[in-house]
């Protein structure tokens, strides 16, 4: 993808960590921020919305998405298919508007194959135990998925190098405000700012904007 205006944010974790509460807690206090809601071959979890928290889909409308280049990015993850469409996160960025893809590590590396400017957080548990602990009063995943889940959580936490940004998700009000400094220090970047208010710093840093 081209240098688009909106600044894309790849958070991953491991199941339980706390990033779908770190980002929806951002996103409640900034409506220029938008998650992008994945496709997925899981069942929807009690509660979860059709088209709000995934495009649940079944594997043969999945790998029709495949063929037809609709993925930006997609991976398989807990033995079901999750794929981020390309489409919406360009409409989104393309209108300046900053974009959170929480997904794995999988996910993450193919979209540092296409641009070099989305920005990595990995989110870790102050403990496995605490982790596990999470997971159980989610309340939403049956025991043996719990299970599975645990068992990738190392190998998920193995590629948190692979990004720019760690935080530890201990006290939650910390681990927010760590993520909302991140997240606000990105958007002025140089960079940041150059694709935003291109005519304003053409106009004032006219050797910037070359
Ligand atoms: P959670 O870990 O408890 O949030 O459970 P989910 O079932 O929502 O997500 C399962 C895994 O799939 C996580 O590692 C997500 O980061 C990953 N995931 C979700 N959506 C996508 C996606 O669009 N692409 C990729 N590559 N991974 C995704
Ligand atoms: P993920 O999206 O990484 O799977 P969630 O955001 O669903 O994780 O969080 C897992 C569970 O842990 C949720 O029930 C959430 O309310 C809880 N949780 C998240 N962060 C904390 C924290 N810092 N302290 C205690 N509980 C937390
Ligand atoms: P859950 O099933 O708990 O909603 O998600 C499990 C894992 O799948 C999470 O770690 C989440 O980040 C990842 N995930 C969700 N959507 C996508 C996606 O579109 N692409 C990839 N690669 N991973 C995803």
């Amino acid at each position: 993808m081209q240098q688009l205006s909106g600044n894309l944010f790849i958070i991953s974790a491991p199941s339980g960590a706390g990033k779908s509460s770190l980002i929806q807690a951002l996103l409640a206090q900034h409506s220029d921020m938008q998650v992008s809601v994945s496709h997925t071959t899981r069942a929807p979890r009690p509660g979860e919305i059709d088209g709000v928290h995934y495009h649940f889909i079944t594997v043969e409308q999945f790998k029709a998405l495949i063929e037809q280049d609709a993925f930006y990015e997609w991976a398989e993850v807990f033995g079901n298919y999750y794929g981020t469409s390309q489409h919406t996160v360009r409409q989104s960025l393309e209108q300046g508007i900053d974009v959170f893809l929480d997904i794995d590590w999988q996910g993450a590396r193919q979209i540092r194959q296409h641009t070099n400017s989305a920005i990595g957080i990995f989110i870790l548990p102050p403990s496995l135990e605490e982790l596990e602990n999470r997971l159980n009063t989610r309340g939403q995943d049956s025991a043996e998925i719990i299970a599975k889940r645990m068992a990738e959580a190392y190998s998920e936490m193995s590629h948190a190098d692979e990004y720019e940004y760690l935080i530890i998700n201990d006290d939650f009000a910390l681990a927010q405000r760590e993520f909302s400094h991140i997240v606000l220090a990105q958007r002025n970047s140089f960079d940041s700012q150059l694709s935003k208010h291109h005519s304003l710093l053409t106009e004032l840093l006219a050797k910037a904007a070359k």
